[in-house]
């Protein structure tokens, strides 16, 4: 017999019989619950829970009602009710194990070791003993959970929770390991004090234990072959995979773009608006107070330019996944994802075993060569055919820097030519035409005019007025590079036109300067072979960032031809014929570990097209919203990025006589949405970038979606 949930439940049956295997539940003692939005799936009373089977798992609404089944719900469902109306939890086990009951009888707070303060949140507090199955065990348990992820209960075992199965059971083995080694220390009389490297190695041998074999679905909803046969992998067929329905329609979408921004801009409705800002009050003092003091000390209390500042900046406790928690308990989906490199999801736990162990051995940097520098540029030119010789930065802005000074160096050309509204960081002489095209030196404040004299701006897709520039500058010392976004300036926010690439790359052959791709954003991102496998194109030059360093610190690196690359070989003799780069902090173990198994594990667990199915599933859906409401609307996506323009400022024309006037009404709209949709529970790029990664299933999206239509189904004409 077939029910509602029964993914769940066969995923329930599965928990049940490993946790009865290895001890941690015995006989009926013990339960196991999920939940999917208002539906809780939890194991029946009285069963075995080594022989459950699917179909006994009872499914209940959030008062406990039966919804579905033949079988009576655990007697402590109460419990697990109490614990997703007080926690941001998916799933819950509750263990009846014996180590984890026998802490609980000795102390009333087991310590925190490293890998428990990560996983578990902190010392794991005992619930106060009360009869099983009553309200008082269920509130006990609730209060020693507070902001953690696990709790003992006296005498009756542990309760563990996470985003998922995998999570809950994780955790449950994991509490166990601890409660073992705990009694372990005082079994010996005198505590046995173990060395931090001793507990680290216990506890990480326990999770790993655990997590493979207990793992209820693969990493992936199919195997990296499965999507080879039907989409495409992202580093075998990455068209396929990264966009599936083909390359956006550039022309039409600027179009639309032009058209949202000459029309009446639209906000939320007010009522939404103060709900929002209500909600803000009453949900974030934590994150308020914080940035209050933040501003006595950082200028204007914000550190990340493009993130979410209004009302306040958030503070951020922990990031997981899909999801982003507050100082104040409050859950986010995370469409910001840190700015684009997080594309496994947030503090994946195998690249972060990685760096932890790097950390012990070498500490973050040594200034010397290490391993991992020679297989992360091996790595990166396994993937990149066009990188042949690589090195490895301080960041994106210093990887653009050097990419410029190398091809300065090897052509001996004067000019550089971006694409106007392109972000490549913040060097003096990329200050031209930010954000919004034809800006030129509008945010160049602080920058001596003579950086910006050698760069020139081009409208999107223009390859007319770029044939014009290469063509003037030819009389004035030539260009040596022409820097491209290959999917458009700012990750697409004015999409490129599929051909532009291409007829740039013809041009800059034509004039013998050097093309210079700025994947800062698209590497790894847009698959393994970055966006140039998308296009076919291959630049001379390419500039990495965020991915390259898998999130970690010292994110940027520039790869190419070798010839070219080999302006920056020389070591102290070669002075005069090199162009001199470099960073005490840039190619640490820190950042090249990291950057390695970020990559490898992208590759295997094909996460550029597990990110770009999310990416593809929100867009859709956010599309249907715009429709359903009839609004003016903007959406599109390459793979995992994803533009929602609402407001129509980066598309102004700046021909318009009140243009600095709907410069500042369409930017606090735009902020008023970004907050909007915090306070909504959804954490995106400045409003109007969702960057997706594997973590995002079909359910985070479908809530996020959900999410969404309650703010965009709320809007209305700003009053003239
Ligand atoms: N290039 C592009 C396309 C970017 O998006 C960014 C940053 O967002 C940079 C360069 C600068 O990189 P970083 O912030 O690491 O200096």
């Amino acid at each position: 017999m077939s029910g509602p949930l029964e993914d769940l439940r066969r995923e329930i049956a599965h928990v049940c019989h490993v946790l009865a295997e290895r001890g941690l539940v015995v006989s009926t003692a013990g339960n196991v619950s999920a939940r999917r939005d208002s539906l809780v799936a939890v194991t029946p009373t009285g069963a075995s829970l080594d022989d459950v089977e699917p179909r006994m798992i009872t499914v209940v609404d959030l008062e406990g009602n039966v919804v579905w089944g033949d079988f009576e719900p655990t007697s402590e469902t109460a419990l697990h009710l109490a614990v997703y109306a007080n926690t941001p939890a998916s799933a819950v086990v509750h263990m009846h194990s014996p180590a984890a009951t026998a802490v609980s009888c000795l102390t009333d707070c087991l310590p925190a070791v490293h890998y428990s303060i990560l996983e578990l949140g902190g010392p794991v507090r005992v619930a106060e003993y009360a009869t099983f199955g009553t309200p008082e065990l269920a509130a006990n348990t609730v209060a020693a959970l507070e902001s953690r992820t696990a709790a003992l209960m006296q005498n009756h075992g542990a309760v563990t929770w996470g985003d998922s199965l995998d999570k809950a059971t994780e955790r449950a083995f994991l509490l166990e390991w601890l409660c073992e080694l705990w009694l372990r220390c005082r079994g010996v009389g005198e505590p046995r004090i173990l060395g931090k490297e001793e507990l680290d190695d216990v506890v990480r041998v326990a999770i790993e234990r655990s997590y493979g074999t207990v793992r209820v679905r693969p990493r992936t909803d199919a195997t990296p072959a499965d999507h080879e046969k039907t989409t495409g992998s992202a580093h075998g067929d990455p068209r396929a995979a990264i966009l599936p329905e083909g390359w956006p329609d550039a022309v039409g979408l600027i179009e639309q773009c032009r058209r949202l921004a000459t029309s009446t801009p639209r906000r939320v409705t007010r009522d939404l608006w103060q709900s929002c800002m209500d909600w803000f009050e009453e949900r974030c003092s934590g994150s308020r107070r914080d940035a209050e003091e933040a501003s006595d000390y950082i200028p204007g209390g914000v550190q990340h330019n493009l993130a979410l500042n209004k009302p306040f900046p958030l503070h951020v406790v922990k990031a997981e996944g899909a999801y982003l928690w507050d100082v104040d308990g409050n859950r986010y989906v995370d469409f910001l994802q840190a700015g684009g490199p997080t594309v496994l999801g947030s503090n994946d736990p195998v690249v972060r075993e990685k760096v932890i162990a790097t950390l012990r051995d070498t500490g973050p940097s040594t200034g010397l060569l290490h391993r991992s520098e020679i297989e992360l540029a091996k790595l990166v030119s396994d993937f990149v055919p066009s990188v042949r010789s690589f090195r490895m930065l301080g960041s994106g802005t210093e990887a653009v820097m050097a990419a410029i000074r190398a091809a300065r160096a090897f052509t001996g050309k004067r000019h550089v030519v971006k694409i106007g509204g392109a972000y490549h960081g913040w060097s003096d002489q990329m200050l031209v035409g930010l954000r919004i095209p034809g800006t030129g030196t509008l945010e160049a404040t602080g920058v001596p005019p003579g950086c910006l004299e050698t760069t020139r701006e081009v409208f999107p897709n223009d390859v007319d007025a770029l044939a014009e520039v290469l063509d003037r500058n030819e009389s004035d010392g030539g260009t040596a590079a022409v820097l491209l976004e290959p999917v458009g300036p700012e990750s697409g926010t004015w999409p490129a036109a599929e051909k532009f690439a291409a007829d740039v790359r013809e041009l800059c052959d034509r004039h013998d300067t050097l093309l210079v791709f700025d994947e800062v954003v698209t590497g790894f991102r847009l698959g393994m072979g970055g966006a140039q496998a998308l296009l076919g194109v291959t630049p001379d030059l390419t500039v990495f960032g965020k991915c390259i360093a898998g999130g970690y610190p010292g994110a940027g690196a520039v790869g190419g031809r070798a010839d070219v690359m080999a302006c920056f070989a020389g070591g102290i003799s070669a002075a005069g014929r090199r162009a001199l780069i470099g960073g005490t902090l840039a190619a640490t173990p820190l950042s090249c570990v990291a950057g390695y198994h970020a990559l490898v594990e992208m590759a295997e667990r094909d996460a550029p097209a597990a990110a770009a199915r999310a990416g593809l599933r929100l867009r859709r859906g956010l599309e249907r919203i715009i429709e359903k409401w009839d609004l003016p609307f903007v959406t599109y996506s390459f793979g995992s990025i994803v533009h929602l323009h609402t407001t129509g400022l980066l598309h102004l024309d700046l021909g318009r006589a009140d243009v600095l006037e709907q410069v500042a009404l369409r930017k606090d709209l735009l902020e008023e949405y970004s907050a909007a949709f915090a306070a909504h529970g959804i954490v995106t790029l400045a409003g109007s970038r969702l960057y997706t990664s594997m973590a995002d299933t079909d359910e985070v999206i479908d809530a996020a979606l959900a999410a969404f239509e309650r703010v965009l189904s709320s809007t209305e004409e700003v009053p003239s």
